[in-house]
């Protein structure tokens, strides 16, 4: 692509696929849960989706945060994979929930009644993640009270309104030690729940990080959403096989002595504190001078030329930055450089 008349993030679906495989083949034989929370990290749930579907990798899980962006993606992707739902809901959406096959992580105790009246309304058996606090105090039960929730759930799994698929966490990822004493927590509420009589499949305690680097934490399965989307971690190396999957462009719209005017800017979601950033021309890398409400402007480079397409982020296949570089500049992460771009910028899905 050479032109663009306003800013596009051009998401390949090539590459998503790519990233996919390459996660699996590491974390085999832990299976991948796709997340795809904040619309799957900014680049839209329904051809995200779509895109694994059409592809050959197989994923058997997505993860979708909350209840209505998990049944965005049950419609879309089918009654086949698993979507795995954490935030704590209404009753209502744990009905609706339960009625689309949702698979629901739980880590209240008036969660728990309100999720097991959900499935004895519908008559229908709920299937239930259960949520050791392992640290991170974000919700999920404190060890203290775990045995009690053990000892609920499996007695509403003899009555038949849920089943006890898995039991999860999550880690802080601050550091190795913690990480290690979450698991130890972890691995402790597992045997704790086999000891009462529960046999949960769904072992899931690691994100994209930890399930990347620390193999002896994984579980069965692994919630992965930045490597499936190719953004890296803060002060992370490049991955083998995984790239960044989106790349922002956009046309330039004023050439003067002064430096180059491209055609995005604050309105659009990107920081002001962007300056000094990289970003990639048909000259190779040039500094962003200033960010204002609709234009970016760049140095100059020679020949430059109104619609000449800017690369704000990307593979870096234009000299540009990624996203985790542009989010390290905010002091902040990749993840928020996706999140912050408006949903009025335009997602097109290539090859
Ligand atoms: C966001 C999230 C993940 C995925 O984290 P990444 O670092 O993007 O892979 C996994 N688990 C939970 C509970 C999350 O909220």
């Amino acid at each position: 692509m050479d032109r663009v008349n306003a800013p596009e993030l051009v998401i390949s679906r090539g590459r998503l696929v790519d990233n996919i495989f390459a996660v699996q083949r590491r974390i085999a034989p832990s299976e991948l849960m796709v997340v795809m929370k904040d619309d799957a990290y900014g680049h839209g749930i329904e051809a995200v989706v779509d895109a694994i579907t059409a592809s050959d990798a197989v994923v058997r899980w997505f993860g979708g945060y909350d209840i209505p962006t998990s049944l965005r993606i049950r419609a879309r992707a089918g009654t086949g994979p698993r979507v795995f739902a954490w935030a704590t809901s209404s009753e209502d959406e744990a009905r609706a929930a339960i009625s689309a096959d949702i698979d629901l992580g739980v880590g209240t105790e008036p969660y728990l009644q309100q999720v097991i009246r959900a499935a004895e309304a519908l008559h229908a058996t709920a299937r239930v993640h259960l949520k050791i606090d392992t640290g991170l105090h974000r919700n999920g039960f404190r060890p203290e009270e775990w045995g009690r929730a053990v000892d609920a759930t499996l007695e509403a799994e003899r009555r038949g309104s849920i089943v006890l698929e898995g039991v999860w966490s999550h880690l802080a990822e601050a550091s190795d030690e913690e990480d290690d004493e979450a698991a130890s927590a972890f691995d402790q509420a597992v045997a704790a729940v086999r000891a009462a009589g529960g046999s949960p499949q769904a072992l899931h305690l690691t994100a994209s990080a930890a399930s990347w680097w620390r193999p002896e934490l994984r579980g069965t399965v692994s919630r992965i959403g930045a490597f499936c989307y190719g953004i890296r971690s803060g002060d992370g190396p490049r991955l083998p096989g995984v790239a960044p999957i989106a790349s922002l462009v956009a046309p330039v719209v004023r050439v003067d002595g002064a430096g180059v005017e491209v055609g995005i800017g604050a309105l659009d979601g990107l920081p002001t504190t962007l300056v000094g950033a990289e970003v990639g021309t048909p000259a190779g890398p040039r500094r962003i001078t200033a960010v204002d409400a609709s234009r970016v402007t760049l140095e100059a480079w020679a020949d430059a030329a109104v619609g000449d397409l800017v690369h704000v982020f990307g593979p870096g296949e234009h000299g540009e930055s990624d996203a985790t570089t542009l989010g390290e500049h905010i002091g902040s992460i990749g993840e928020e450089i996706l999140l912050r771009l408006s949903p009025r910028i335009r997602r097109t899905f290539v090859d």
